[in-house]
């Protein structure tokens, strides 16, 4: 997890599945039933309508969950008693437990939820002075201004971006990364990244609610929330890499998107790879208009390949073609992330190139300083270091951001906060 504050902004697992059966996520897990929040209007709908149901007992559903951010069958009052004991029985209703959480001074907050089988993700929360981040008010492209952590009491000017992680590890192998050191495990399942983001908006308004409807760390027995919150921004950069997950990112985004769910407007949700090109131009080709950031932190092969391992199947004359078609298709300036590391990526030479790279690109180009990470060497610069890499890209008129990174007070760098709960 990096700077992820600035970037404003995404199916296919459809479990085609009798109700009742178990289903394969992972590699050697069964779950026993779907979750819910895989489903859309006519996959559910084929359901109701194959037990002798109405169609519209779907929206129904949707509205419960999405709208109301109810998630127990039992307090769907609009639905007739049969269908909700058939809900219960039939899908896990329950978005992810959220088993821990830590708070940093710089208002970010972490937060540990486990899955069904025991698998521990985490998700990052963090608020910030929507002042400071907009110029447009927080609209979306339709003119929609989202109901935030401030709608929850009315009068906030606060940000929320919901940080999201799309598998429990990584494959990657990324040498700054705490997600890669323990190895992957397993794909999270379409249902599972947007119950994610349920659970962590269900802590949210917890939190903007009054002290004694608070009940952060087990959420069990708490009232819902009396306005949901939505957040205004949501970035695909939590453990993982999302391209290895494409087909359940997609049915992700989708439910994000969607006027019956979350209606959040597609350019609220950026996602980042590490650079599978062949997704990336995939990516191009589904005009969500969801935003893309790309894992650079390496301006010349020589160097990002010390990085990423990544770059020998995918060096920068493949990646840097497949991000001019995304930017082509999309219409739409993409990010690099580029973190700062001590000695490694930070000479002057890597600022020239990268300056080079987004002029090519148009792109924007976040600086993130390296966050430490127990057991891996690297440090981050000394800041007039980082401050003389960035004014060289901007004396090439590069848009570029150089942050103070925020969260290093929690271990919010990828991976490293689940990391911590297992030792
Ligand atoms: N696999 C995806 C998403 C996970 S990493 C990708 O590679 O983009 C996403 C971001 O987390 C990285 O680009 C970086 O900005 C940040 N990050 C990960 N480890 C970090 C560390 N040790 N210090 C600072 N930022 C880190």
């Amino acid at each position: 997890m990096g700077e992820w504050g600035q970037i404003g902004p995404l199916h296919a697992l459809f479990l085609d599945l009798a109700p009742g059966s178990s289903f394969k996520v992972g590699m050697s897990f069964v779950l026993e039933k779907p979750p819910v929040f895989a489903e859309t209007p006519d996959s559910l709908a084929a359901r109701l309508v194959a037990i002798g149901e109405k169609a519209f007992r779907a929206g129904q559903v949707f509205d419960w969950l999405y709208k109301k951010r109810v998630f127990a069958p039992a307090d769907m009052k609009n639905l007739p008693v049969s269908l909700r004991t058939w809900l219960a029985g039939t899908f896990d209703f329950e978005p992810n437990q959220p088993v821990r959480e830590s708070i940093s001074g710089d208002e970010t907050r972490k937060h540990l939820q486990r899955l069904r089988d025991g698998s521990l993700v985490e998700t990052v929360l963090l608020s910030a002075p929507r002042e400071a981040e907009s110029e447009d008010g927080g609209a979306d492209a339709e003119g929609r201004v989202p109901s935030g952590a401030g709608a929850v009491t009315g009068h906030s000017r606060r940000r929320l971006t919901v940080c999201l992680s799309t598998q429990v590890g990584c494959a990657m192998g990324c040498r700054f990364c705490a997600s890669g050191l323990e190895g992957f495990s397993r794909n999270l399942s379409a249902g599972e990244i947007v119950g994610q983001l349920l659970s962590a908006l269900s802590v949210a308004a917890r939190e903007a609610a009054p002290k004694t409807a608070r009940d952060v760390v087990s959420g069990a027995g708490s009232p819902p929330p009396a306005v949901p919150v939505l957040p205004d921004n949501i970035v695909v950069m939590g453990m993982g890499e999302p391209f290895a997950n494409y087909d359940n990112l997609l049915a992700a985004l989708r439910v994000f998107n969607a006027p019956w769910a979350l209606g959040l407007g597609a350019r609220r949700v950026t996602v980042s790879t590490c650079g599978l090109v062949p997704r990336i131009l995939d990516f191009a080709r589904e005009s969500l208009g969801t935003r893309l950031a790309v894992s650079l932190h390496g301006a010349t092969n020589a160097v990002r390949e010390q990085i990423m391992p990544i770059n020998k199947t995918w060096p920068l004359e493949k990646l840097l073609p497949a991000c001019e078609v995304f930017s082509r298709e999309h219409g739409r300036m993409l990010t690099l992330e580029y973190i700062l590391i001590d000695g490694l990526n930070d000479s002057s030479g890597q600022a020239l190139a990268l300056a080079g790279i987004a002029a090519r690109l148009h792109a924007h180009v976040n600086l993130i300083p390296c966050n430490p990470v127990p057991g891996l060497p690297w440090r981050r610069p000394p800041s007039a270091r980082s401050a003389r890499f960035f004014d060289i890209l901007c004396h090439r008129n590069i848009s570029a951001t150089l942050r103070r990174e925020k969260g290093a007070g929690i271990d919010a760098a990828c991976g490293q906060l689940r990391r911590q709960h297992a030792a």
